[in-house]
């Protein structure tokens, strides 16, 4: 009998199960804060449930913890990357990034991803399959536990396209911001899509307060075809609608990302159109300097040229950051580090077969 995932269980659900085995259902809500709140490794940690349930529970429920086969960090800035095994041997990456406002955790959504945009290299092999809620929440508990240090936000735009395992994402958040675990508020958890406007529009009728970025990256549906095969396939007025719709019913500012890619997005003919869609938008603008994919001859601007993309925008009354890179010394840009062990990996294989 295949083993129940008790991670990614809500309390509901807990309640449920643990009613089913035998017990009452307040012993639901301790082993709930041992693995929500405390980030304890197994059953075995929980010494306010007795012996006997406890191994009742090891027959019943899987305890699927992640396990850091590598911690890279920057001598520049402190960022870490951890790369994680799941209990099918796939491996995903994470981030910590320290700021003077908090830690905050990237996490993956996914292994690989099939949205294909051409500059990034979680998509290069394709999707493997979506994330368990426990495996996106694991991500966060086993860092905090490893760190030893609070996080306080959480930015879900590491490998994946996180709207395309839409539940598992919505119940990743419900539990990560509930105050049974860690309680990190909805305000500090911000979502990155490639734009999927069914999913957007969904997400604004969840009652959440998170904060949600679109990966824009060009400000016409033939431009971002370049670079987005997904632009194909949602055209950016109903896109940006959705995002309207997501901004009125929760008043949270948008994000756009923009990730400048030389002679591609970066022109001043580009910008001032990028500040048209824009405008009258409670919105930021995120220029991304993009990581060069030399195969594909992408390559990040000048920092003039960049600059002046900026004050395009800003002449147009646009609020625009540029986005500080960290961990530039770690490959801590999306997917690169996941792709480097995948490769290290499959090279092993071949030379012990
Ligand atoms: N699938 C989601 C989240 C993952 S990527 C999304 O599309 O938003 C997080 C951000 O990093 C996205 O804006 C993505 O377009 C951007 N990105 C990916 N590869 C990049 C690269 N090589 N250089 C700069 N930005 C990149």
């Amino acid at each position: 009998m295949e083993l129940k995932d008790v991670i990614s269980m809500d309390l509901t659900e807990l309640e449920k199960e643990v009613v089913l085995l035998g017990e009452k259902s307040y012993r639901a809500a301790q082993i709930y804060r041992w693995i929500h709140e405390k980030l304890c490794d197994g059953f075995d940690e929980m010494t306010n449930i007795s012996e006997s349930f406890r191994e009742r529970c090891k027959e019943t429920f899987s305890f699927p913890v992640l396990k850091a086969v590598e911690r890279l960090e920057s001598a520049i800035d402190g960022t870490c990357k951890f790369l994680f095994e799941l209990s099918d041997k796939n491996v995903i990456e994470s981030v910590l990034m320290k700021y003077h406002h908090g830690n905050s955790v990237c996490i993956s959504s996914q292994a690989g991803c099939r949205m294909g945009c051409r500059f990034c290299a979680s998509t290069l092999n394709g999707l493997t399959r979506n994330l368990a809620p426990s495996e996106m929440l694991e991500q966060v508990y086993r860092i905090q536990k490893i760190s030893g240090q609070r996080v306080s936000n959480i930015v879900v735009m590491g490998t994946g396209e996180p709207l395309d395992n839409y539940d598992n994402l919505v119940k990743f958040i419900r539990m990560i911001s509930s105050e049974n675990g860690l309680n990190i508020s909805q305000r500090n958890i911000t979502v990155s899509t490639c734009g999927i406007p069914e999913n957007i529009s969904r997400l604004a009728e969840e009652g959440l307060g998170i904060n949600l970025a679109l990966s824009l990256h060009a400000p016409n549906d033939t431009d971002r075809e370049v670079l987005m095969p997904v632009a194909r396939q949602y055209k950016l007025k109903d896109v940006l609608s959705a995002m309207d719709k997501y901004y009125q019913k929760t008043k949270r500012r948008l994000t756009f990302e923009y990730s400048l890619v030389a002679g591609v997005n970066d022109s001043a003919a580009q910008a001032e159109q990028l500040a048209k869609l824009v405008f009258g938008k409670n919105c930021l603008v995120n220029l991304i300097p993009v990581n060069d994919v030399k195969e594909r001859g992408f390559f990040r601007p000048n920092t003039e040229k960049i600059q002046k993309f900026k004050n395009i925008l800003e002449k147009n009354r646009i609020h625009v950051t540029i986005r500080r890179e960290m961990g530039a010394d770690i490959n801590a840009a999306c997917g690169q580090l996941r792709k480097s062990y995948a490769d290290k990996r499959k090279q092993q294989e071949v030379s012990q077969a």
